[in-house]
């Protein structure tokens, strides 16, 4: 009796076991466990295989398991197992199956798609939408990102974007009803790099906003970020100058720039944002104030020009000068004027450099 009781407990643990081990749930954790795995491995050796080309290492275990959340009866629980894999489809920037997870959400639950969002992946980058917004609106954002990349290409040069090299920036915008914080740099992720951005308007996007939230600067300023931080986590070494400066750089390159006429359409922050307007009010070089940041890097952009900034940042970051705090590029001024010293050629650059950066 006593046996075939504890047989009977033994198979039903055994059933259910085999039961969770099929359930959507389990599927979801294994497919996401897989690509958790791939991003890891990738971080320790960052940079030598590009996101798209990592996406060809899910394994077929991985892939099945998905398959069959995908072909899963509607349930709370199939809702909840397709968001975790669509986030965990968007961690590999996998767009393909991302919208195939999208669309069975919609099927199995109308409002959890809201949760999840949409996204678009461009080479560098990935826009991720959360909210209603009309159809076109991420491919035109993308387009956006993608002209001030280029701009940022043109007057800077930096090569590496993401923190973790190979892996496309991404950007989250949320619609909201009111915009009541700055878009934001998230340095917490680890696995990329990642800016956050309120807007408000679900139709297009179009800068400044009714209330003079200058969104499209604000993008230019965070990606200035992205490149480098200074200081450490306590101190900011720039007093927040530096994100400021390519930022406004790089709107005023797009605003007289022909080509980006198009773009810059609705995009109107030129005419509040740009480096003839810091110039006006530049103060003395130095080290103490943002102000005082501001105009060392505007000198150190007319002395020694920005491609001469960017080619020293590249320089940083081959080198693996400065430290790191969960992967983000943290460096110190000091560090920028040995790298502009190993990079410029030019004897009057150089000291021209070093009367501004001592
Ligand atoms: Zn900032």
């Amino acid at each position: 009796m006593r046996t075939t009781l504890s047989a009977i407990v033994l198979l039903t643990t055994l059933c259910l076991h085999v039961l969770s081990a099929a359930s959507p749930a389990s599927d979801a954790a294994r497919y996401a466990a897989a690509i958790d795995q791939i991003n890891a491995a990738h971080l320790r050796k960052p940079g030598r295989v590009t996101e798209d080309e990592l996406r060809g290492q899910i394994p077929q275990t991985a892939l099945r398991a998905l398959d069959r959340v995908l072909k899963a009866r509607p349930s709370p629980e199939t809702a909840d197992a397709l968001l975790k894999c669509g986030e965990a489809a968007l961690d590999l920037a996998d767009m393909e199956r991302f919208q195939r997870i999208r669309e069975r959400l919609q099927q199995v639950d109308p409002d959890r798609p809201d949760r999840i969002g949409d996204a678009v992946a461009r080479d560098r980058f990935l826009v991720r939408g959360i909210g209603d917004f009309e159809a076109g609106y991420l491919n035109e954002f993308a387009n956006v990102t993608e002209a001030i990349l280029e701009a940022y290409d043109e007057v800077f040069g930096f090569k590496e974007w993401s923190k973790v090299a190979g892996k496309k920036i991404r950007i989250r915008i949320h619609l909201v009803p009111e915009i009541t914080r700055p878009p934001h740099f998230a340095p917490q992720y680890p696995y990329h790099s990642e800016i956050d951005m309120p807007v408000v308007d679900d139709s297009e996007f179009r800068s400044p906003t009714p209330k003079g939230q200058m969104m499209f600067y604000g993008l230019c300023h965070e990606l200035g970020h992205l490149i480098a931080m200074w200081g450490d986590r306590d101190t900011m070494e720039d007093h927040h100058a530096w994100a400021h400066y390519t930022g406004v750089t790089i709107v005023e390159h797009m605003s007289v720039t022909p080509k980006y006429r198009g773009v810059l359409e609705k995009l109107r922050d030129a005419q509040w944002r740009s480096l003839s307007l810091e110039r006006r009010n530049q103060g003395e070089p130095s080290m103490t104030d943002r102000a005082g940041v501001l105009a060392t890097l505007i000198r150190l952009h007319d002395v020694a020009g920005p491609r001469s900034i960017g080619a020293a940042l590249n320089y940083m970051e081959k080198e693996a000068m400065g430290h790191r705090i969960n992967h983000v590029r943290y460096y110190r001024f000091k560090d920028l004027r040995q790298a502009l010293d190993q990079t410029i050629d030019d004897r009057q650059t150089k000291a021209a450099v070093g009367e501004v950066l001592p």
